[in-house]
Formats: structure tokens, sequence, C-alpha cells
């Protein structure tokens, strides 16, 4: 088995790196704005009302959606607004939020102080995970619950200990101040996926974490790997490859193949709620770039501003591009009243810089080399420039996983993966129109189909009317010949009594 090779990606410097990694706590924030659109699903409905007082941990907004998780109060205070705001996201459009105003107390909701997980059952638990608000935290936001349900025979979990981009360092900050809780946290997800084999992967620069974990290894099925430190490699697909040989199809999961796959800020997450109790109110996050004098993770309550913890990390006074997520994938935000959310693992502050000129391919092929799925991004950037949809995909544009490595090679400075982006977006938009003429047809086709059953039945509806009303009349002829029959009857009678009475 080819274990631990993982095709293209690119070794990337952290070009901010930290001396001695700590968490730094932040001070409560006075405010906080949390969506109620989660990254699957349909919007939460708020349960509080504005004027209402809330308890930290305490559910403000709801949905019936099985993918969905509900929302809980980050801070202890008052509901000051419930209405529409703009978001991190790359739409650019506005959802629902609840703002809260501190009370400075941070009083929390009486909380069940967690189960016993040996004694409860995989249903039990899950369903704990769900209440507690619980998503996938290295990035993606993905409903741990819904993973869970989703698992078909567990033979391997993998927790990724693996930074998503360089220059994020907050699964290693909480990998080297909290072992013992991801130790814990793993515990409680083998127990309820029944795996054989525990695979924790760790990149080969994580030496200090590494360490802090080795020493709570006392599960012979849970095994440390190290893995390169290189961009892509946390991929969750491409891991999985990379450790177990399993290919994952592009319309596939993996937890259908028999693998779990959780991040080690999530699993912490788990043993949160289900050992303390404790529903997801915060998150570690970094902030970093070149515009702050310091570089620091901050475990913070979500719903507060990036303002909040930018300012711990001193930034200067240049104009400065802010982006949520990592250098490579982030979303780049307008300012810095954004609020944090579940997928906030990082905070990029740059200082602006000039717009690097794009110059045309000259076919270097340095593209082809880098990309982590083995796509062809030179022939496919033609045809994705030309709009043509079915050639990019049979150029497999639906495999891109849109790590940009291919942009950061390309000496021309061209931005591939937004052309790719862009096509697949096409290409989304023409399955939706053609979803919709196959529903024009299909209803076409159905009003054609109904109006020819109607006519049929009304013919023979007619049909037998007319015979029905035939076999009246001749029934009625009948009758009609009975009833003259015996009036002659009775008219012959009485002439015959007549006769006999004279
Ligand atoms: S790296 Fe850039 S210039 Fe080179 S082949 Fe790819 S797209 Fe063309
Ligand atoms: S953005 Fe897409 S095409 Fe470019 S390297 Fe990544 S996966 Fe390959």
């Amino acid at each position: 088995m080819a274990r631990h090779k993982f095709n293209g990606g690119i070794f990337i410097k952290n070009p901010y790196p930290i001396d001695k990694i700590k968490i730094v706590p932040a001070p409560l924030p006075s405010k906080v704005v949390l969506p109620l659109q989660q990254r699957i699903g349909e919007e939460a409905k708020p349960c509080v009302r504005v004027g209402e007082r809330v308890f930290t941990g305490q559910i403000i907004a709801k949905t019936e959606d099985d993918f969905c998780v509900p929302i809980h109060a980050s801070i202890s205070g008052t509901v000051v607004a419930i209405d529409k705001q703009l978001t991190p996201h790359h739409s650019g459009l506005k959802s629902g939020c609840i703002t809260i105003e501190s009370d400075g107390k941070d009083e929390w909701i009486d909380t069940n102080f967690g189960i016993n997980f040996l004694r409860s059952s995989k249903k039990t638990l899950i369903e704990h995970i769900q209440k507690s608000g619980i998503v996938g935290l290295g990035g993606a936001g993905f409903p741990t619950h819904t993973k869970l349900n989703n698992l078909k025979n567990c033979h391997t979990l993998i927790i990724n200990g693996t930074e998503c981009e360089p220059g994020i360092s907050c699964d290693d900050a909480l990998m080297q101040n909290y072992p013992q809780e991801v130790m814990r946290g793993i515990e409680i997800l083998l127990h309820i996926c029944g795996a054989k084999h525990v695979i924790i992967a760790i990149e080969d620069d994580k030496q200090v974490a590494f360490e802090a974990l080795l020493k709570y290894l006392h599960n012979d099925k849970i095994k440390l790997q190290k893995i390169p430190t290189k961009y892509t490699s946390g991929a969750e697909k491409l891991l999985i490859k990379a450790l177990l040989n399993i290919e994952i199809p592009s319309n596939s999961f993996a937890v259908e193949q028999g693998v779990l796959c959780q991040n080690v800020a999530t699993t912490k997450a788990i043993f949160d709620a289900v050992e303390l109790g404790r529903p997801l109110v915060s998150r570690i996050v970094t902030v970093t770039g070149s515009a702050v004098e310091t570089v620091d993770n901050y475990t913070v309550r979500l719903g507060a501003s990036f303002a909040h913890i930018v300012n711990l990390s001193k930034p200067n006074t240049n104009l400065h591009s802010v982006r949520m997520g990592g250098m490579m994938m982030g979303v780049d935000v307008d300012n810095l009243e954004t609020m944090i959310c579940k997928i906030t693992n990082c905070i990029f502050v740059n200082n602006r810089q000039k717009p690097i000129k794009t110059q045309g391919c000259i076919r270097c092929g340095q593209c082809n080399l880098v990309c982590p799925v083995n796509l062809l991004p030179q022939q496919l950037y033609w045809y994705a420039k030309n709009e043509n949809i079915d050639k990019s995909l049979d150029y497999n544009l639906l495999d891109c996983i849109e790590c940009r490595c291919c942009d950061y090679v390309c000496p021309s400075h061209i931005s591939l993966a937004a052309y790719f982006v862009f096509t697949k977006a096409l290409h989304a938009n023409k399955v939706k129109e053609q979803n919709k003429v196959n529903i024009a047809r299909e209803r076409f086709e159905y009003r054609k189909y109904r109006l020819a059953r109607n006519k049929k039945e009304h013919a023979e509806m007619m049909a037998a009317k007319k015979a029905q009303l035939k076999q009246k009349m001749a029934d009625d002829k009948t009758q009609k010949d009975k009833i003259a029959a015996a009036i002659e009857r009775v008219k012959k009678n009485t002439k015959n009594n007549d006769d006999t009475s004279i």
C-alpha cells in the first residue's frame, strides 16, 4: 500500500511563524452577532424575542432540518436585534442573525454536566452532539451528527491534526494545550463508530503537539502518524488516499466507504459536549498576516467581531486586506466588523499590495505538476476561459478542490482556480436550467396525458350513459307495453263484467 504519498501539492513555508505557540483567552465581547444560516440546510428559526434576556449556552434558534444544529447564545445578556446582516460567505449575501448585548456576567444556562459515554447508546450520543451545536471546525463546517448518522461499517477513524493551510496554527495550539481532551474525544468517537483502527494524522513539523498527544496514548487501536508538511495534505479525501489507499469518488463521501474523518478541534468539542455538557460557544482562531505585530491564537466567543481579536494582535494603521481562512483558500471580507463563526479558523490581516499583472500562458506546465488531484490545469484553463463547459467536464473540472496550488506556481500569475470556480458555477446553473426544462417538459407531457385520459374517460362515460339510457328506454318500452297490456286487460275484464250483469 502506497502510504503517506501525496500527489502534487506544494511546500509553503509559514510566512509568519510563531516562536512559542500559546492560546490567549480573548476577553468577553460586549456584543455578539450569531448567523442563523449554517453550512447546509435551512436557516434556523429564532426561539427568543428582541428584549429577552438569555444565558450563555442557551438555545436561541433551531430548525427541524436534520442537517442543522441549534444555535446557542455565546454570552449572557439581552437580545437586541433579529435581522439580516452580512455574514462571511463567498456569496456576499445577507442572512438572518441574532444580536446579543453582553451583561458582562457570562451566566451559563444549567448544563447537565455531561453524560457517561460508556453507558450511553450511539443514538443518545449522536443526538447529544447535535444538540450541542457541533459542526466540523476544520473550516468546512459540515454537521458532525450527519457524518455519524451516515457512517457505514466504519473500519477506520482518522483524526485530522493537520492545519488546512500554511500560516494557520489553531489546531497545533489546541493539540499542544488540550492533548488529554483530544484523546478523550477520540475514545467517545470510537465508542460511537466502533472502528478497528484510529490514525491521528499530524504534520511532521508539529513535534511539540506530537509529543503532547503521545503522553496520553494508552489505547492499542490508536496510532499517531506523521505526514509531510505539505499544502493540501490535510484535505480529507487526499489524506484518506495517502493513509489508507482508498479513493473517495467526487460524488461520494468518506463515511460511505467506512472511514470517519474528524478534525482535532471537533474532537475536543465533542469531549466538551459529552463529558462537560458544554455546547459549542467558542473556538480557537489564529490571527496572522503582515499587518499585525503579534501572531497569536485566541479562544474567542462565537459571534464576536474580527476586530475584537485582531486588535489584541496590534494591527498597524495602514490600509488592510482581511481574509477569513487561509492565504490560499480563504474568503476576503470587507471589514473587521465581520463576525467570527464556527468555521473561522484564521484571520489574515495583510498590508494592501499592488495587484500583480497577469500575463499570457507560456505553456510551462508547472501547474500540471502541482495539482493534488491529478488534473491538467493548463488544458482546463483554455476550456474554462472559453466557457466550454462540456470540454471542462471532460477534463474532470468537478474534481478540482479549488486549492489554488496551480495559481501559486504560475509564472504568468493567472488566477486559474478562479476560472474553474466560475466554470463550475456555469455548470451548476446549466444543470439547474436543464432541470427546469426537464420539469417543464414533464409537466407538459403529463398535461397531454391528463387531457387524453380525461377525453377517453369522458368518452367512456358518455358511451356508458348512452347505453344506460338505451337500456332504460328499452326497459321503459317493456314497462309501457306491460302497462298497456294491463290497461287492455282491465278494460276487457270490465266489459266482460258489464255484459254478464245485463
Ligand atoms: S503554470 Fe501558468 S503559464 Fe505555466 S502552463 Fe500553467 S497556466 Fe500556463
Ligand atoms: S485549484 Fe484545482 S486545478 Fe488547480 S491545483 Fe488545485 S485542484 Fe488542481
